[in-house]
C-alpha cells in the first residue's frame, strides 16, 4: 500500500490514518530516510520533500548551473518520479557526467530517460526477494526468492566496485534501460 500513513504500530497490527487496522505477524519499520536541508537552505528550488527540482536534463530549474542527481534530486519521468536508490543514482550520475562534458564542448543534450527493471530486497544475509518490474516500477509476474535471490542481490550489490576499477582501464559504458515507451515523453 502506498500513499497511506501508519499512525500506530501494535503487536499484531499496523493502524492507518484512515482508521483501518492491517493485521501483521511481524512489522519491519523502514521509515528512516530524510532529505538533507542543504539544497533548500542554499536557495535552490526544491519540492515539498526538499529534493532539487530538475528539468529534463537534470539541471536545477532555479540554478541551471547546478545539476541534481541521486537521492538529492526530484527526477520526473513520463510515468512519475523516480525514487532514491543505487538503481537510479548510478544512471543519473553517469548521465550528468556525460552532460557536463557535452555542455563544455558546446553540444546539445538529450533528455534523461530511465526505467526500472527490478526491485532487489535483502532479508538479512540468507534470504532475499527480487521482484522484476515494468519501467514504471510496477511489478511484473516474475520474481526470485531464496538462494537464487540472494545470489542475484549479492552480484548487484558488489558490481559497482569492480565496474569502477574496470572503468579506469577502459571506456565502460553503463547504459541501463531507458524505459522504452514509458519514458519517451518526459513529464
Ligand atoms: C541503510 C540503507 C540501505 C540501503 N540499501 C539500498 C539497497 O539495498 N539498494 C539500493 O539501491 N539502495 C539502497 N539504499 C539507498 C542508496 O544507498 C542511496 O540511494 C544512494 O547511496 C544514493 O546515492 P547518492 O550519491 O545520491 O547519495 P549518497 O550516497 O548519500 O552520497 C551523498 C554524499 O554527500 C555527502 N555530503 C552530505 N552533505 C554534504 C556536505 N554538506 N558537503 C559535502 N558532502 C556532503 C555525504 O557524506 C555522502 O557521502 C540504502 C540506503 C540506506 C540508508
Amino acid at each position: 500500500m502506498v500513499g497511506v500513513k501508519v499512525t500506530k504500530v501494535l503487536t499484531d497490527a499496523a493502524c492507518l490514518d484512515t482508521g483501518e487496522l492491517v493485521a501483521s505477524d511481524l512489522t519491519l519499520w523502514t521509515t528512516g530516510v530524510k532529505v538533507s536541508p542543504l539544497a533548500a537552505e542554499a536557495g535552490i528550488a526544491v519540492d515539498e520533500r526538499g529534493l532539487i527540482i530538475t528539468d529534463a536534463t537534470l539541471r536545477s530549474v532555479s540554478h541551471p548551473e547546478i545539476h541534481g542527481i541521486g537521492d538529492a534530486a526530484a527526477v520526473r519521468m513520463a510515468w512519475g518520479q523516480i525514487h532514491g536508490t543505487c538503481q537510479s543514482g548510478l544512471p543519473t550520475a553517469a548521465y550528468t557526467a556525460d552532460t557536463v562534458a557535452r555542455l563544455l564542448r558546446g553540444k546539445t543534450v538529450a533528455p534523461f530517460r530511465f526505467g526500472y527493471y527490478h526491485q532487489p530486497v535483502s532479508l538479512g544475509r540468507k534470504d532475499a526477494v527480487i521482484q522484476f518490474t515494468n519501467a514504471d516500477d510496477t511489478p511484473k509476474r516474475w520474481y526470485l526468492k531464496g538462494s537464487a535471490a540472494v545470489m542475484y542481490k549479492e552480484s548487484v550489490s558488489s558490481s559497482p566496485v569492480p565496474m569502477f576499477k574496470m572503468s579506469k582501464h577502459m571506456t565502460v559504458q553503463v547504459r541501463p534501460t531507458k524505459g522504452g515507451r514509458a519514458t519517451r515523453t518526459t513529464a
